[in-house]
């Protein structure tokens, strides 16, 4: 728990979302500003910035919280197999375009075609 971290305020309850899902380590909720009409987040509840912290220790706990992301995806609206599926996006730092300093994962589908250039302002 970070004391000025929105997504720990948010994963401990003290600043409200629509959540999705809850575990002992894991939560997961609708995005405030969705870019599609499935858009979660799932994070977990330890405060951890971004990928770039993680050490082959985390991998355990990181394993679990992907494996969530099909069910996550499934349950809440997302077409299964090959013809449905979903995006899966971790902004990772200021230049990876990561606003909120928790790690997190976008579960993002139920609308096509992307855009995958995925190109950074000049
Ligand atoms: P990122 O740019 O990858 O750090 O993504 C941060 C995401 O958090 C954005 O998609 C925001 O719309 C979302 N967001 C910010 N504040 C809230 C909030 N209070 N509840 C839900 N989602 C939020
Ligand atoms: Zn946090």
């Amino acid at each position: 728990m970070s004391d000025n971290c929105l997504f720990c305020k948010i994963a401990s309850g003290k600043i409200p979302s629509k959540k999705v899902y809850e575990d002992e380590d894991f939560f997961a909720f609708h995005d405030i500003n969705p870019a599609a009409p499935v858009h979660l987040l799932l994070i977990p509840k330890r405060h951890i910035v971004s990928l770039q912290d993680i050490q082959s220790d985390d991998a355990s706990w990181l394993g679990k919280m992907l494996a969530l992301v099909p069910q996550l995806a499934a349950d809440n609206g997302c077409r299964p197999g090959p013809e449905g599926g979903f995006r899966v996006v971790a902004n990772n730092g200021t230049d990876g375009g990561q606003e909120v300093a928790h790690l997190h994962f976008h579960i993002i589908g139920g609308a096509r075609p992307w855009d995958k250039r995925a190109a950074p302002a000049a």
